[in-house]
């Protein structure tokens, strides 16, 4: 018996697929509906040095940036090129110019290693890196090399007028082709390439604007801080739609807790997207009480479970602010649940209901069957948001999307009769550190390289403030003494901080299944019920 949940979202109008389109004509063409360009409204404020970009400047910086990349370089329709910057009011323009010239963009983490960029590369075969003076070293040899984003010249390129001859030339876009390639280990294994269509992101940013229009039109101007990076797909997204309804958007290079309490003060800040970690960190926190933060109206919540008592302890001290849940991953564009108005926010514990146009099952990961409301199973997805497919790794496409287009998120979920959707646990192996992923596999794949270590395998373990943090088992080779202290800098010196081993516990063997899978399950309540040094 087959049992799909629908979507119960008006439909929300979009171009015909057929329609050439690049994402950033689109988000351009719902901005220009708004009044933000004719009123000179704000669109982007760096909140470390306080410099403000206005509309008509943001619109003009993408002209002359495209005109520049069109006229000094060869960089062309299809080709890659990896973003290695932190945040910045510049990325936002950089990202729209890139992609209305109908190249790929590859945003990653500027904190990667270097081995940890080698493989991106290798994934995804860039022509070109954008990076700052200081990531630049570490990025390899590029046909068309690297531009330094900080650089007085390259500033200078934004803040040029474009003269005639280098007017823009127009660039046809298929909305079917790849707008961006974000990274993601999906169920299992390595890090890969997820390859994101301007249809895609189309249909995400068309239902988000459409049923903003309607339903919170009553909303003051929103004025939004991302604690949240760029280069995540929901940065990436959440970063789109606010520019596409001409919202104001703060950002800051280095994210820190206080720096962001001063400028939701500074700013009146109304919104911010946030993980769970940062809602445990609004409620513990005593800095909070120094700062005025009752211009904030609603946290949009997602990325990682948030606890029932989390949310519930934040709403005692916060009455005035509502936790707004979504659901998504970046296999899925972005969100493909959320909760829309003040009335669902009250749903504590559900992450909203299906996105407009969505589609989804919950299937037995036993039968394959599909279930009823109110019964737990592998939630399948199925909508104009799901990505491509990976790049170059066909098997990992066909594992996580079957034949006919359902995207296997790897999370436990129920829905209730009311179509909320509920996300009970993770089947797939990801941890994630405060929202951030952490492959075991890749981790695992490190310890091996260590000659004290016979065999290891990495679980998530949970952490009040961090959600989880990475665990290591590590079986020692005969007549090694390796420490816990070792082995956790051993993989702190080759990997981005937040993928750091930060618990290990020592093992005479790890338990596998005849097949020699790990049995994470196992080593999970190992960790849970036995002492292991920290
Ligand atoms: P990412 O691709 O980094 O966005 O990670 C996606 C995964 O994060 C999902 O498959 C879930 O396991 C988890 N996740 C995202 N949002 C939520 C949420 N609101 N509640 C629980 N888990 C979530």
């Amino acid at each position: 018996l087959s049992r799909t949940f629908h979507s119960l979202r008006p439909i929300a109008p979009l171009p015909p697929p057929s329609q050439p389109l690049s994402l950033t004509e689109y988000a351009l063409s719902l901005l220009s509906t708004t009044t933000a360009v004719s009123n000179n409204t704000t669109a982007l404020i760096d909140a470390t040095t306080d410099h403000h970009l206005t509309y008509p400047t943001f619109l003009r910086q993408i002209k002359s940036l495209s005109s520049f990349l069109q006229s000094h370089t060869t960089l062309s329709k299809g080709h890659v090129a990896l973003i290695l910057i932190p945040s910045s009011i510049h990325v936002p323009v950089l990202y729209f110019s890139l992609l209305s010239l109908g190249v790929t963009i590859a945003p990653a983490n500027p904190l990667s290693s270097p081995s940890e960029l080698s493989h991106l590369v290798h994934l995804i075969n860039p022509v070109i890196a954008f990076s700052t003076s200081s990531t630049a070293t570490k990025i390899p040899k590029l046909p068309l090399g690297t531009v330094i984003f900080d650089s007085p010249s390259f500033l200078s390129v934004l803040n040029s007028t474009i003269d005639t001859d280098t007017e823009l030339r127009p660039v046809e876009t298929s909305q079917s082709d790849t707008a961006a390639i974000l990274f993601s280990s999906g169920t299992t294994g390595r890090v890969k390439g997820v390859l994101l269509t301007h249809r895609n992101f189309i249909a995400l940013i068309g239902g988000f604007c459409f049923l903003r229009h309607g339903i919170e039109d009553h909303e003051p101007h929103r004025v939004s801080f991302f604690p949240l990076p760029l280069f995540h797909v929901i940065g990436f997204f959440m970063m789109v739609r606010t520019m596409a309804m001409g919202e104001t958007l703060v950002l800051m290079q280095r994210f820190d807790f206080g720096g962001m309490l001063k400028a939701v003060e500074k700013y009146r800040i109304t919104h911010m997207p946030v993980s769970p970690p940062l809602i445990t960190a609004f409620t513990k926190s005593e800095l909070v009480k120094k700062y005025d933060v009752s211009s904030i109206r609603s946290l949009g919540c997602g990325g990682a479970p948030l606890a029932k008592e989390v949310a519930e302890s934040f709403k005692a001290k916060f009455p005035n602010m509502e936790i707004v849940q979504g659901y998504g991953l970046t296999e899925s564009g972005g969100a493909v649940a959320r909760m829309i108005g003040y009335d669902e926010a009250k749903r504590h514990g559900s992450v909203g209901r299906l996105a407009e146009n969505m589609e989804a099952k919950i299937v037995d990961p036993v039968t394959v069957e599909a279930l009823s409301p109110g019964y737990k199973g592998e939630l399948w997805l199925r909508g104009p948001t799901i990505m491509k497919g990976y790049v170059g790794d066909d098997k990992a496409t066909v594992e996580t999307l079957d034949s006919e287009g359902w995207l296997k998120t790897g999370d436990l979920c129920y829905f209730d009769s009311d179509g909320y959707l509920f996300i009970v646990d993770r089947l797939k192996e990801l941890i994630k550190y405060k929202a951030y992923q952490v492959p075991p596999a890749e981790l695992e794949h490190i310890l091996h390289t260590n000659p004290e270590i016979a065999d290891a395998a990495v679980v998530p373990y949970p952490d009040e403030d961090a959600g989880q943090i990475p665990m290591a088992f590590v079986v020692r080779k005969p007549g090694s003494n390796i420490t816990a202290a070792q082995v956790m800098d051993y993989v702190a010196k080759q990997v981005t901080p937040y993928k750091k081993i930060r618990r290990v516990s020592f093992i005479n063997s790890i338990p596998k299944s005849p097949a020699g899978k790990i049995l994470r399950r196992e080593l999970v309540d190992i960790a849970l019920t036995s002492g292991s040094s920290k």
